[in-house]
């Protein structure tokens, strides 16, 4: 836990958010600013700061956290017609919370390649 991170506040439910889905690893919740119908983050729990701090002792938690985001996509209907899942790491890629999240994103067509 990292005190001065908003998504470990949010994971610890210090600070209020929509929570789609919560286990004893992950937190899922609602985009404060949706740039989708459905625009949902995952995160582990653990503060983990970027993709790139993943280590290969991480490799089963960034497997389940790929299947967590895709079972919450079957739970918010959007699994079928279809979704994205995005993960911004570092500047250039415009990530701005430094608490690893993949973001899913559904509800819309979605166009290619991403802005
Ligand atoms: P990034 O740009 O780092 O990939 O994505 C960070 C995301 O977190 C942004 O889409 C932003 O809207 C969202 N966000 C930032 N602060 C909060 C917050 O306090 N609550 C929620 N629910 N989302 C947030
Ligand atoms: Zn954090």
């Amino acid at each position: 836990m990292d005190a001065d991170c908003i998504f470990c506040r949010i994971a610890e439910e210090k600070i209020p958010a929509q929570i789609v889905f919560s286990n004893d690893e992950f937190v899922a919740f609602r985009d404060i600013n949706p740039q989708a119908p459905t625009h949902i983050l995952v995160i582990p729990r653990r503060h983990i700061p970027t993709l790139l701090d993943l280590e290969e002792a991480d490799e089963a938690l960034a497997g389940r956290l790929l299947r967590t985001a895709a079972a919450i996509a079957r739970a918010e209907k959007i699994a079928d017609r279809g979704f994205r899942l995005v993960e911004n790491c570092n500047r250039e890629a415009g990530q701005t919370v430094f608490h690893l999240h993949v973001h899913l994103l559904g509800g819309r067509p979605m166009s290619w390649p991403p802005g």
